[in-house]
C-alpha cells in the first residue's frame, strides 16, 4: 500500500539530542519504511557571524539569554521557499498543551517544522511573524524544546498508517476513544498466584471487548475522571 510521506524539519540549538531517539526503535523503522522524512537543521548554521551567535541578552534587561530572529528567520525562510508548510510549530512551555487529538491531527499533514527553543526562549518576533502553532508538552519548563519535539514527533509517527503493524493497536490505545486503555496482561495465565481474569482465556470475543470498555470506562472514572466530564 501507498501511504503519504510526512516530511518534518526539526531546526533546534542542540541537534545532537536527536540522534539517539530518531535512531531507535519506531522513529527508525518509520523512516527506514519511507512513511516519514525527518531532516534536522542546526540553527548555528543560520548565524551571520562568524563566531555562529544566535542568542543574544534581552531588551529591558532581564537573566538569560534569547535566541535571536536572524538565524531563526533564516533557517525557516530556507525552508519554506522550498515547499509549502502545513503547519510550523514552537515547542513552548506556555503553548497549547498537547493531547492526542493535537498528535491525531498533525499526523495528517504533509510537511511540518518543529522549532525548539533554548536558553530563556525565542524573541517574540519570531512567534508573531512565523509560528503558526505553539505546543507544550505540559507544565513544567525544560532547559531546551528537543526533548519537548521529540515526545511530539513520537506521538505523531506511530499514528502514520503502516508504522505500526498492527494497524489497529495504535487506535486503541488510551485516549483515543477519549478513554484510558484496560488493563493487558500476556503470557503465562498463571504468574506466581496472580492469574489472568478469567473472561480474556474464554476466546468469547463480544464478553471481551464488553470487559475491555466496562473496564476502560471504570479507569478512566477512578484515574482521570476529567476525560469523562463533556
Ligand atoms: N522563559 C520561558 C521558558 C524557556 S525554556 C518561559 O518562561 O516560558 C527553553 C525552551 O525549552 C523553550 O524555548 C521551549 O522551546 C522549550 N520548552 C521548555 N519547556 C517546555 C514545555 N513544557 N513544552 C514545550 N517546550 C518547552
Amino acid at each position: 500500500m501507498n501511504f503519504q510521506l510526512l516530511r518534518i524539519d526539526l531546526i533546534a540549538v542542540c541537534p545532537e539530542i536527536f540522534d539517539s531517539v530518531l535512531n531507535s526503535s519506531i522513529l527508525k523503522i518509520a523512516a527506514k519504511k519511507n512513511l516519514v522524512k525527518i531532516e534536522v537543521h542546526n540553527l548555528h548554521d543560520y548565524a551571520s557571524d562568524k563566531y555562529r551567535h544566535i542568542d543574544d541578552t534581552p531588551y529591558g534587561g532581564a537573566a538569560g539569554m534569547l535566541i535571536k530572529c536572524e538565524p531563526v528567520f533564516r533557517c525557516i525562510e530556507s525552508l519554506t521557499a522550498e515547499r509549502h508548510y502545513d503547519e510550523i510549530i514552537y515547542m513552548s512551555p506556555d503553548g497549547k498543551k498537547l493531547d492526542q487529538s493535537d498528535s491525531n491531527q498533525l499526523s495528517m499533514l504533509k510537511n511540518i517544522i518543529i522549532l525548539s527553543g533554548h536558553y530563556k526562549g525565542i524573541d517574540q518576533r519570531i512567534r508573531d511573524r512565523l509560528i503558526t502553532r505553539e505546543i507544550s508538552i505540559g507544565d513544567y519548563v525544560l532547559s531546551g524544546g528537543e526533548l519537548a519535539s521529540l515526545v511530539l514527533v513520537d506521538s505523531v509517527v506511530r499514528l502514520l498508517p503502516g508504522v505500526i503493524s498492527d494497524s489497529e493497536s495504535a487506535l486503541e490505545d488510551s485516549f483515543q476513544n477519549g478513554l484510558l486503555e484496560a488493563p493487558q496482561y500476556t503470557k503465562p495465565a498463571d504468574f506466581r498466584g496472580l492469574t489472568v481474569p478469567d473472561v480474556l482465556l474464554g476466546g468469547n470475543h463480544k464478553l471481551i471487548d464488553k470487559w475491555r470498555q466496562e473496564q476502560s470506562i471504570d479507569k478512566t472514572r477512578k484515574l482521570r475522571p476529567d476525560l469523562l466530564v463533556d
